[in-house]
């Protein structure tokens, strides 16, 4: 059930779901992904800004090359980069492209910071026909064969959001956190995203722990959790612009 708002009644926090029941907690945990509720509750100044790309991905159920067991990546110019991997009953790939905001718009239905997943029924045919003369113009012919034989496509538009500085907000007596995409999504270049959202949440498991069943105070817990998760994700948000530079990809902006 979608999550609409967060208030505090008599000191504690009481979330609010879109069928207008109520919740109280003690401690609200929004791990609510790129376009966060929470976030826009919590930490309403860090928005998202659209980066300039765009990560083309598809499924296809063909054998890539023999003998491709692992993860392959071109990058045949800047501002291009094709990404193969073989998964069971065919192979999975990404390719990024350059795309302004308005060309993201026309292709795919709505603004990038607004459709922050395209879905299959939002690629459009000229969307289609964008990467796949692409694949022709840039890619082996094998691998563009793999991008034209693809019938299920999505998109990840690549955003950016300003670095956070905390992670635990108090709500009267209790508290709020943001944690993975919710938090900071970062570009899919770092390989940070989920393995930063993860490992918070194994830290605050174990805080979480260390206050029910040792008796820590749970604001100290908390503050301990963010003093050690917070930094990794502030440095993964500053080198996804980095490397998308390197790369070519989009327009360069250092993160704030
Ligand atoms: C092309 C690409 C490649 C990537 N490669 C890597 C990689 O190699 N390594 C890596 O670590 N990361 C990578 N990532 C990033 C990774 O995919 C994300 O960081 C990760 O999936 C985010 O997980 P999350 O649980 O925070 O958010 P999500 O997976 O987005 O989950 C959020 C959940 O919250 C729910 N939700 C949203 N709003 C509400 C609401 N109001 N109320 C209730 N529920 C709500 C949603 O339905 C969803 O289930 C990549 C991303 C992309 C696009």
């Amino acid at each position: 059930m979608k999550v609409t708002a967060l208030t505090e009644q008599a000191g504690q926090p009481v979330l609010r779901f879109r069928d207008g029941h109520t919740a109280l907690a003690d401690l609200v945990v929004f791990a609510d992904g790129r376009s966060s509720t929470g976030r826009r509750l919590l930490d309403p100044d860090r928005t998202l800004r659209y980066a300039g790309y765009v990560a083309h991905r598809g499924i296809a159920d063909i054998t890539p090359q023999p003998g491709l067991r692992d993860f392959l990546r071109l990058q045949p110019c800047p501002g291009v980069q094709f990404n193969l991997a073989p998964v069971p009953g065919g192979c999975d790939w990404t390719f990024y492209l350059n795309c302004t905001s308005s060309e993201y718009t026309q292709r795919f239905g709505a603004d990038p910071t607004r459709r922050v997943f395209a879905l299959p029924r939002h690629v459009s045919p000229a969307a289609r026909a964008h990467v796949d003369t692409h694949a022709d113009l840039l890619l082996p012919v094998a691998h563009a064969a793999i991008v034209h034989a693809t019938t299920t496509r999505m998109a990840v538009p690549v955003l950016d959001i300003t670095a956070p500085q905390r992670m635990v907000w108090p709500i009267g007596t209790g508290h709020a956190v943001l944690l993975g995409d919710a938090l900071a999504p970062v570009r899919p270049h770092t390989a940070r995203g989920a393995n930063n959202g993860i490992e918070q949440a194994a830290g605050l498991a174990a805080a979480l722990t260390q206050h029910r069943k040792y008796a820590a105070d749970l604001t100290a817990a908390l503050h301990g959790w963010q003093r050690r998760h917070l930094p990794a994700a502030v440095a993964a948000v500053h080198r996804g612009p980095v490397i998308g530079n390197q790369l070519g990809l989009g327009t360069h902006q250092p993160a704030q």
